[in-house]
């Protein structure tokens, strides 16, 4: 048979994938191979077609128990013969595989690591011929992977024992240079052949959001795309099953999964999502292995993932059919804290040492500072994320927010000299240096117990900057410490001043910031809200996203703006912001001159909208009568 003839009759596939090719005639030429793919490239093909090729068995590390079933009956139902070797099997069952395997009954083996310095099996596999040795999620190996593995480190040993040595094949998703490194030297792979395949997936849009009301936002964003599938990842537990209240009781269809639930429960709400009963899978990342749903359409992260390889590879399980599909982050400065406890609380892996464990905590926490880039960068997201994988790409994308916003650069230098001569005085009052959230809270002249206690409300700066949204000034820091104005201490995390904010305290240097114009990817043209006709005014407001009740005329203001935008397929601000409609349920216009009285009313808007919102307001104000 050729591989072309496995792959059909065995698999039902026409044409190999990118890289596959390579990778089985490689394997099938004698050579070791590593091959990095995206989640979903299909890699396992890369080892079971080549193992059913060569004479003798294909033995398959993986460290996904429950996968690794699931590929043995995929094979089993196929036609080829295939066990496993885990600590799931009885020790009658283990005895029942050695023996089949000894009488040569299977094609392809999967093992999971710990198995494979156990005596018996050892002396299993040194009976039998073993022609390839896979190695399924290499990038365990590496102590600067996501999920580094002690037990992985006994393959090298494993290779050691057997009379000969096999061909040597490692497969893994993460591609960072360094785990690429590792995966080879400590494989000892020999002169490995490597294929990369791509990483970008061009059919993903990505977003970064900061809104103010998480919540709010994600109920509009998911009100607009009620007829489309889509997950929604969060950071815990608690806040799964906290969203999955709110999201139902607003009358989304929605459905929840993470590991705290019972097996039946998670099952049939995984269930209810699969045959699309349900259209938002509210999860924890604990939902992801091995789901294939292929319409999901988009991803929004509730919460910042813990690095950008979470990240990607929980995005990427929007748009498999290829289809357009949206990729949004809602960052909050909560989530850094969030994420760093459970870094620094997390893993609970006790096959770790002591030293072990330290290790990956500091590449954890290195790869957490990547992610909070993603957050906070200005420049292509995609092109960041592929930067982070080291995949060469354009400057621009024009498929993410960042490049299909307008930036443009707001002078800052009031609101820097604020912020620093805030951190300066505080510094100067208490002889030490506080952190962000403190230091927010003094600008904002907050009435925190932390910030009274300490005397901060004494401080000439306190309160200067009342009116800014903690959101922003958290933003004017960030960009300040981008500009080495000041910086964060490793051990506290507290902020202090370098010597160039002298420059702008002391000496009149100008800072400036990019701020983006246009608000993120745009909203999909029309469906952008259901019809709105004959509707209350709660449903109206929930179309709106608004989580507090509205004044009746906003409300009315608000279906006329939704009409128009629709009419003309425009986003709604376009017609008039929000704030444009407060404005004008105040001032109640009822003439085309008191309009033009309005904020954000111009001339043009006028003559084009002007009769039909006083109109509507004089409809309004019969009804009150
Ligand atoms: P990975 O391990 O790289 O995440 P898998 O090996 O699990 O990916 O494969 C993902 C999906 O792609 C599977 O549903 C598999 O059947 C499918 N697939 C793999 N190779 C091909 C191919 N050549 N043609 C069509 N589908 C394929
Ligand atoms: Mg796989
Ligand atoms: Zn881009």
């Amino acid at each position: 048979m050729t591989k072309h003839e496995i792959l059909k009759q065995y698999f039902g596939h026409d044409d190999f994938r990118t890289g596959q090719e390579e990778l089985i005639d490689r394997i099938l030429a004698g050579q070791d191979v590593l091959g990095i793919m995206p989640t979903g490239g299909g890699k396992s093909m890369c080892y079971q077609v080549p193992g059913m090729l060569m004479d003798g068995v294909t033995l398959v590390i993986s460290p996904l128990i429950s996968l690794m079933k699931d590929q043995v009956m995929a094979l089993k139902n196929a036609g080829v013969g295939a066990a496993y070797v885990n600590s799931t099997l009885t020790l009658e069952q283990l005895r029942l595989v050695y023996r089949r395997i000894r009488e040569g009954a299977y094609k392809i083996i999967y093992a999971a690591p710990e198995r494979l310095l156990a005596e018996g099996f050892v002396s299993v596999m040194q009976e039998v011929k073993i022609s390839l040795l896979a190695v399924d999620e290499a990038h365990c190996i590496s102590q600067w992977g996501q999920d580094f593995r002690p037990s992985y480190l006994r393959i090298t040993e494993f290779l050691g024992v057997l009379p000969y040595r096999p061909v040597v094949a490692a497969y893994t998703a993460t591609a960072t240079e360094f785990v690429r490194d590792d995966i080879v030297r400590i494989l000892g792979l020999r002169d490995p052949f490597t294929v990369i395949t791509g990483f970008d997936r061009p059919n993903l849009s990505f977003d970064v959001q900061k809104p103010k009301n998480k919540t709010a936002s994600l109920l509009t964003f998911l009100r607009s795309r009620y007829e489309k599938s889509g997950i929604v990842y969060c950071a815990t537990r608690s806040n799964v099953e906290k969203l999955y209240e709110e999201l139902t009781k607003h009358g989304i269809s929605a459905a929840k999964y993470h590991a705290g639930m019972e097996d039946s429960e998670r099952a049939s709400h995984q269930e209810d999502f699969s045959y699309d009963r349900k259209t938002v899978m509210v999860a924890t990342n604990a939902f992801g292995m091995g789901i294939d749903k292929s319409n999901i359409s988009y991803v929004v992260h509730y919460n910042m993932p813990k690095s950008v390889e979470a990240y990607y590879q929980e995005a990427g399980r929007a748009g498999r059919d290829g289809s357009k599909a949206e990729c949004v982050l809602y960052f909050s400065a909560g989530d850094v804290t969030t994420a760093k406890y459970l870094i620094e609380n997390g893993s609970e892996n006790e096959e770790l040492s002591p030293e072990e464990r330290q290790k990956v905590m500091e590449a954890d926490m290195a790869r957490l500072d990547a992610m909070i880039g993603y957050c906070k960068t200005t420049a292509c997201l995609r092109g960041y994320i592929l930067d982070y994988f080291g995949q060469p790409h354009e400057e621009s994308c024009g498929n993410c927010t960042n490049c299909l916003s307008e930036y443009v650069d707001l002078d800052i230098t009031t609101e820097a000299q604020m912020i620093l001569s805030c951190i300066k005085r505080v510094h100067a009052h208490l002889g030490y240096s506080i952190g962000t959230a403190l230091i927010v809270n003094v600008l904002r002249g907050g009435k925190v117990r932390r910030v009274l206690d300490m005397g901060l409300d004494k401080v000439k700066t306190y309160g200067v900057m009342v009116k800014s949204d903690p959101m922003q000034i958290r933003a004017y820091i960030d960009h300040l410490e981008k500009e080495g104005y000041l910086r964060v201490t490793q051990e506290y995390q507290t902020l202090v001043l370098t010597d160039r904010a002298d420059e702008v305290l002391f000496r009149g240097e100008t800072v400036t910031m990019p701020v983006k114009l246009t608000p993120a990817v745009p909203e999909p043209p029309k469906k952008a809200g259901r019809p709105v006709k004959g509707k209350t005014s709660a449903a109206l407001s929930a179309v709106s996203g608004d989580a507090v009740p509205e004044d009746g005329l906003v409300t009315a203001l608000k279906a006329v703006r939704l009409r128009l935008a629709e009419e003309e397929n425009v986003p709604r601000y376009m017609v008039f912001s929000n704030a444009a409609l407060e404005d004008m349920a105040a001032k109640r216009p009822h003439s085309i001159e008191e309009f033009l009285n309005v904020s954000g009313v111009g001339a043009s808007k006028a003559a084009k909208y002007g009769a039909i919102f006083l109109e509507a307001i004089a409809e309004y104000e019969q009804k009150e009568e």
